[in-house]
């Protein structure tokens, strides 16, 4: 198995079996919703933020399966890390859909790096950013917690 087959692989097992999955009706809990028309992706992520941790995340929604399983992977990567730390892995995420982001800094990215494929296609990485934009937008909601 070569490594795009091995990434689109476990693009798919976060598809089928999504990390995280399903919002808490909790005041704590920040609900941000994002969109991303020209696929039909509609997700709503939630963030839960302790001082400066993020606690908790949570998503829901339709769309495809890039999309759905960008968000399985940004919460379980992101989930129980400062809020500076996520701020900074969202925007190494940006920076690889760019093809920006140098090789020795993927590892930090862990499962999200199995989304670099999909830089190629320019019309697919909206799908992959899109929860992670939700995030972002989630967490600097809360801007006297950062
Ligand atoms: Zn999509």
């Amino acid at each position: 198995m070569n490594i795009k087959d091995l990434y689109r692989q476990l693009i798919m097992d976060h598809y089928k079996n999504p990390q995280n999955k399903g919002l808490i009706k909790e005041d704590d809990y920040i609900t941000v919703g994002v969109n991303n028309p020209s696929c039909g992706d509609e997700i709503a992520v939630q963030v839960k933020i302790n001082g400066n941790i993020v606690e908790d995340i949570r998503h829901e929604g339709t769309g495809c399966s890039i999309c759905c399983a960008s968000a399985s992977v940004a919460s379980q990567l992101l989930k129980g890390k400062k809020v500076s730390e996520v701020n900074e892995l969202i925007n190494l995420f940006y920076d690889l859909m760019k093809e920006e982001l140098p090789k020795e800094k993927e590892i930090l990215l862990e499962d999200a790096a199995i989304f670099q494929g999909v830089a190629k296609f320019p019309a697919r990485i909206k799908c992959a950013t899109l929860s992670w934009l939700g995030i972002e937008k989630a967490i600097n909601t809360n801007k006297e917690e950062d």
